[in-house]
């Protein structure tokens, strides 16, 4: 399949391969059995500017945009979501910044991200707010030369390694969404801490963590954007990180895909290899379909969003359902033509099964991602009206 890389693109998205078959490979076992951060293959991605690449050169980045990103997700998640997910949120907590932020805190934050020096995380999710994060509880209080921040984010990415948090906080309680502002908070503020890390059914190398704000004071030079915008930036920030999600999926069902082709050629069942079954040939196939159908839809829409298109809520969403769907379904399939061994933890494919399913669940369920698409299609029909 010819996708249409620059060859700039097409350099970063082979480095990145290399990286993951050579850093990431050898360890990823070890790092999901003992849930351990990747700090080691961290900073071999800053070494070799895989964090530079969405980031515009005038804030030390490569001048590349989603797609660019994308490449790099979808290549680290072919041997390791856990990594990829890792890179990707430190990016999500940058875009904020980068769309929203003044120019003064571009420059004081987006270097240091850039170079991957400092990892980055976003935090919206509470525990009662969800599906439903306009319903977040935690507290921006006004006070002379900032605002006081009160309450507890749950599930962040990256908590407890990142340095550089983006928080949605509610400055005004009446109104609801309407009242919520985004502050960036850096990880040694006082009265900033870390709750529970959670433990999880896949992506475990990766942190997931409370972030608690007990009347933290965060200076007001470190709201991003205008105060009452937060969550409306919250849902374009989402809107633009989505694709990413997507490329997770896609990585991962390619890596599922190619570990049971290999499975197949060598299995021997009835004196011959179980890929000279047609039921498991049609199987291959499916998958592989699919695993295309997914990668040109996220690659559609991280083009769209890399064009400086004003809206792409549908592309966005369409592309991350519709992966996450093919990396589920793909993974699934896999663990089936690997048989009995497929469920045993000596063989990558179990673990592939276990991350796939979270690209389901974050950055808005499937369900609510369906809610959207609809919502854009109603639109679009009263618009013909
Ligand atoms: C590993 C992990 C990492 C995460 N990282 C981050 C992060 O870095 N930053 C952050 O802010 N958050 C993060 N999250 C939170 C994540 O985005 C939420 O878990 C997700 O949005 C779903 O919210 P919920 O878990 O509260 O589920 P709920 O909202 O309680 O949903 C429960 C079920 O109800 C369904 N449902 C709810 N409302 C509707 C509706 N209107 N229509 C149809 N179905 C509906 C859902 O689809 C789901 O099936 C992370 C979560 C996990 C598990």
């Amino acid at each position: 399949m010819e996708y249409f890389l620059t060859e700039q693109q097409k350099t970063i998205k082979s480095l990145a391969r290399r990286i993951a078959e050579e850093r990431i490979l050898p360890v990823r076992a070890a790092l999901d059995e003992a849930e351990e951060f990747p700090w080691d293959i961290v900073k071999d991605l800053a070494n070799a500017d895989m964090f530079r690449v969405f980031l515009p050169e005038e804030y030390e980045g490569l001048g590349g945009g989603c797609l660019d990103l994308c490449l790099v997700v979808e290549e680290l998640s072919r041997i390791c979501s856990a990594v990829a997910v890792t890179y990707a949120a430190s990016a999500l907590g940058g875009l904020r910044l980068l769309e929203y932020g003044t120019e003064e805190q571009k420059r004081k934050y987006l270097p240091d991200i850039a170079r991957g020096k400092r990892l980055a995380a976003f935090a919206l999710t509470e525990a009662t707010a969800g599906s439903d994060a306009g319903a977040i509880k935690t507290t921006a209080n006004r006070v002379k030369g900032g605002y006081i921040l009160n309450g507890t984010k749950q599930f962040i990415t990256n908590g407890g390694e990142a340095e550089i948090y983006t928080v949605i906080a509610l400055t005004n309680k009446g109104r609801g969404a309407r009242g919520a502002s985004a502050f960036l908070v850096e990880k040694d503020t006082p009265g900033f801490s870390f709750g529970r890390k959670e433990k999880k059914m896949g992506i475990r190398a990766s942190s997931t963590r409370e972030l608690v704000f007990e009347d933290c004071l965060v200076p007001e030079e470190n709201m991003i954007g205008r105060e009452g915008t937060g969550f409306i930036m919250t849902m374009r920030v989402l809107d633009c990180s989505r694709p990413g999600v997507g490329a997770q999926a896609v990585g991962l069902a390619q890596g599922a895909l190619e570990a049971a082709v290999d499975y197949a050629q060598q299995r021997i069942q009835f004196e011959h290899p179980i890929i000279s079954i047609q039921a498991i040939q049609h199987m291959l196939a499916d998958m592989a379909t699919q695993v295309e159908a997914a990668r040109l839809l996220v690659y559609a829409a991280a083009r769209t969003i890399d064009s400086g298109a004003k809206s792409f809520t549908e592309e966005s969403a369409m592309a991350k359902v519709f992966a996450s769907d093919t990396a589920m379904r793909v993974t699934t399939d896999a663990v089936q033509i690997f048989g009995g061994v497929g469920y045993m933890r000596d063989y990558p494919i179990e673990k592939m099964m276990r991350d796939a399913k979270i690209t389901q669940i974050y950055e808005g369920t499937n369900q609510v991602l369906r809610n959207a698409i609809a919502s854009e299609l109603r639109k679009r029909r009263a618009r013909r009206e």
